[in-house]
């Protein structure tokens, strides 16, 4: 059986969350990816039942089979700071319960940032919390820890990171990981050409298994490789290059991964370019 391909951007519910499922079919996306609340506050809202039904209901009666969560940026997991800590911990159960409301299946989650703690310590507390609010907030959706480009103190830029935050997980049914290809370069993975391209994944396979990818981020980097700056960039246009996203997207492997797209956008034929970009190098493929 061919399986379908689920590819799509990152949305906007800025008109509330009809508006995403509105975008993803104008681009004919087949999986999207939302935030569920602003990304940059504190403050939520729940959503009403009729919201939640309404959105499950236009999602059936789309072409979209996958929605795909992006927790906000602000949770820090990690952090040395009790405060942040505890508003981090709650947010995320809150993201959690959204992702249960609407039927998502996967929240994809920056691991945390260390600040002015040690590594290890934060990636310990890491593992405890993801464990605390899985184990209060039973529910069928997994979170995904992200890849990072390793700015500052932020951890997960290496395989070994993010492997290490997993091994002491107890509730390890419920992780699983996303690949960001920009992230991948700016924290020195070099992907470009196929042999290095071969020895990521396989290194990918051998830390963290490839049944336990479940998004890929397909972003190119404004930034060279090894930069640490996450910049993303139109595919093709950067660092990476098309070749790059020709193997991904012709990988067999991966041909059940939802691909989404985080390029920039000013308008929304931006994301329609970049997927159109991403179809081609299929159709290339005899
Ligand atoms: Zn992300
Ligand atoms: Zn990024």
């Amino acid at each position: 059986m061919k399986t379908t391909l689920l590819l799509g951007a990152h949305v906007s519910t800025a008109g509330g969350l009809i508006t995403a499922i509105e975008e993803g079919t104008a681009l004919n996306c087949t999986a999207i990816q939302i935030f569920t609340k602003n990304n940059r506050q504190w403050s939520y809202s729940t959503f009403s039942e009729l919201d939640a039904a309404t959105f499950k209901e236009a999602q059936k009666n789309s072409a979209i089979k996958i929605v795909v969560s992006h927790a906000s940026y602000l949770i820090n997991i990690g952090s040395p700071n009790l405060d942040v800590y505890q508003k981090s911990l709650h947010a995320l159960a809150a993201e959690l319960q959204r992702c249960h409301q609407l039927k998502i299946p996967f929240l994809v989650l920056h691991p945390g940032a260390f600040v002015a703690g040690t590594k290890d310590e934060a990636i310990t507390q890491i593992a405890k919390s993801l464990d605390h609010v899985l184990e209060h907030n039973p529910g069928t959706t997994k979170i995904l820890l992200e890849n990072m480009a390793g700015q500052g103190t932020t951890i997960g830029s290496t395989f070994e990171e993010l492997g290490a935050i997993y091994e002491q997980c107890k509730n390890k049914s419920k992780i699983g990981f996303c690949f960001d290809t920009c992230h991948a370069c700016a924290a020195g993975y070099n992907l470009v050409s196929e042999s290095a391209y071969n020895n990521v994944f396989a290194e990918f396979d051998r830390i963290l298994s490839l049944k336990n990818l479940q998004v890929f981020h397909l972003n190119d980097s404004k930034k060279p490789c090894g930069s640490h700056l996450d910049r993303h960039e139109a595919i093709g246009k950067g660092a990476l290059g098309l070749a790059v996203f020709k193997r991904i997207m012709n990988d067999k492997r991966f041909s059940h991964i939802s691909k989404i797209i985080e390029t920039p956008r000013t308008t929304l034929d931006d994301h329609a370019e970049n997927l159109n970009v991403l179809r081609q190098l299929i159709a290339q493929q005899k």
